[in-house]
């Protein structure tokens, strides 16, 4: 049968390999490192962990991120099985010694008679045969130009500018209304997908001086450029004048405030709906380089926005990924080659966790197609199936930014309370929905077998 050749070792190039070679296909991997460095990785291992030690939390009962652990680990998941190994005391997270974490999943790969890695940097698109593309935030220069000439410039970014992204139930309807600006938009969906918070003066003056105040992050060396084009973070704007945000994306014209109508805002907040669902917010025009504890705070500062919660936090970073829900088929295949797939960050996803959740689904898909059988469609319940749906269709196209797994990506149960009360009964109905809806896809595909 045919080869599956996999470009990138990284996490989600490791776990990929690991699914498909369980199946019986042979696997190549193609991993740049030792012989091309990036700024970020610092061994030659495959799967190593380049900053944080940690998978978050293991909870897979109350969080998204440990549901995907658990649904990894029900699908024989070498990434999961060898952090269980070198599991560190973290309380709820799950943190891993990264050294033999990494050295282990290169031993357990090399070590399968139906994997090969071989070492060097894959610079072009192939044209035959089946491959799967797993090259992540660092995807090298040379491969990153020959995706962008497939795919059209605008639809591969070279960084992530994340405005943080709100769960719409968090929001205080009281203070905050729909609208958008001069009430544009052909239909009634398009004019409900802004939300607005106002600011009166004394408001405004104290958010500016929380901004300047905030504790922000450096960049790391050779990740700053081409970061200035239009994704100023909102505390360098601040910077910049204190009122610049007033000018800019908290510009208060076009919109009246229903709860007072006769007020005029001094600044708005604007908020626009970021999934099909109309489950998440992300804050227009809010990247921003703060750190996470003191981004909760100066957010919260915004009224209606007092008991956020956030499905994401903001942030700048360097980052190489596509603009999935355009390129992208549900099998994560490219539309314009479909012999070519993409798993892991470069598809839109963010994280050690999601990217190992893609790769596992691109490696069992990419075995299916070599090996002529059925795959079942991947439940949009469980939390890989709401992931790979967000990324290849729910997703709004325009303005597509990378994603964490969260349950504001999951369709609401029925009949369960809204709002902060409900939230404990209803993660866990979200959690053991999941876990029935992947069990039967994984039953499905052995019994294909
Ligand atoms: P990677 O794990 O990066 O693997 C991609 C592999 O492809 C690499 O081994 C690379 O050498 C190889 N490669 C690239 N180009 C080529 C080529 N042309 N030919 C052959 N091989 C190639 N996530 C977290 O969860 N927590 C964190 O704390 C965190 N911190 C981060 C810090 C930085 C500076 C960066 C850049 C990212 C961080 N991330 C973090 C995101 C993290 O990198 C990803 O979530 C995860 O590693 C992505 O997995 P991946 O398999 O898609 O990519």
């Amino acid at each position: 049968t045919q080869e599956l050749h996999i470009v990138g070792g990284g996490m989600a190039g490791s776990e990929a390999a690991w699914q498909a070679a369980q199946l019986g296909v042979n696997v190549v991997i193609h991993e740049m490192r030792p012989k091309v460095e990036t700024f970020a990785h610092r061994t030659g291992n495959l799967a190593e962990m380049v900053c944080s030690n940690s998978f978050r939390s293991d909870d897979d009962e109350q969080n998204a991120v440990g549901l995907l652990h658990w649904e990894m680990r029900a699908a024989d998941g070498l990434i999961m099985a060898t952090a269980d190994r070198h599991r560190l005391p973290a309380g709820g997270a799950l943190a891993v010694d990264r050294d033999p974490f990494a050295e282990d999943v290169t031993a357990a790969l090399k070590a399968l008679p139906n994997v090969r890695v071989e070492y060097g940097e894959i610079t072009e698109l192939p044209r035959d045969g089946q491959w799967i593309i797993a090259t992540g935030p660092l995807t090298s220069s040379a491969l990153g130009q020959a995706i962008a000439a497939e795919t059209g410039a605008d639809a591969l970014a070279f960084f992530d500018a994340i405005a943080p992204i709100v769960y719409a139930e968090s929001i205080d309807m009281s203070k905050a209304w729909m609208q958008s600006r001069y009430d544009k938009g052909e239909t009634e969906e398009e004019r409900k997908a802004y939300l607005n918070c106002p600011m009166d003066r004394a408001q405004y003056e104290a958010f500016i001086d929380a901004l300047l105040a905030a504790d922000k992050t450096e960049f790391h060396d050779g990740e700053t450029a081409g970061y200035f084009d239009g994704c100023l973070p909102i505390e360098v704007m601040a910077e910049r004048g204190r009122e610049t945000l007033r000018h800019g994306p908290m510009k208060p014209v076009g919109l009246t405030n229903p709860h007072q109508p006769d007020v005029k805002a001094h600044a708005v907040v604007q908020l626009r709906r970021d999934n099909a669902l109309g489950t998440l917010y992300n804050i227009v025009g809010f990247q921003t380089k703060m750190k996470y504890g003191a981004q909760t705070e100066v957010l919260r500062m915004i009224p209606g926005l007092e008991e956020a919660r956030f499905a994401r936090l903001g942030g700048i970073h360097r980052n190489t990924f596509l603009n999935s829900p355009t390129l992208l088929d549900a099998q994560m295949r490219l539309k314009s080659r479909p012999n070519i797939r993409f798993a892991g960050q470069i598809t839109g996803v963010e994280g050690y966790v999601e990217s190992a959740a893609m790769g596992l689904l691109a490696g069992r898909m990419a075995a299916a197609e070599i090996l002529g059988r059925p795959l079942p469609e991947v439940p949009q319940d469980s939390a890989m199936g709401a992931l790979i749906h967000h990324i290849t269709g729910g997703a709004e196209a325009k303005t597509f930014q990378p994603m964490n797994v969260n349950f504001g990506l999951f369709r609401p149960v029925d009949g369960l309370k809204g709002g902060r009360r409900g939230r404990k009964d209803r993660y866990k109905a979200y959690t053991d929905r999941a876990k029935a809806a992947w069990q039967d896809w994984l039953g499905a595909m052995a019994s294909a077998a």
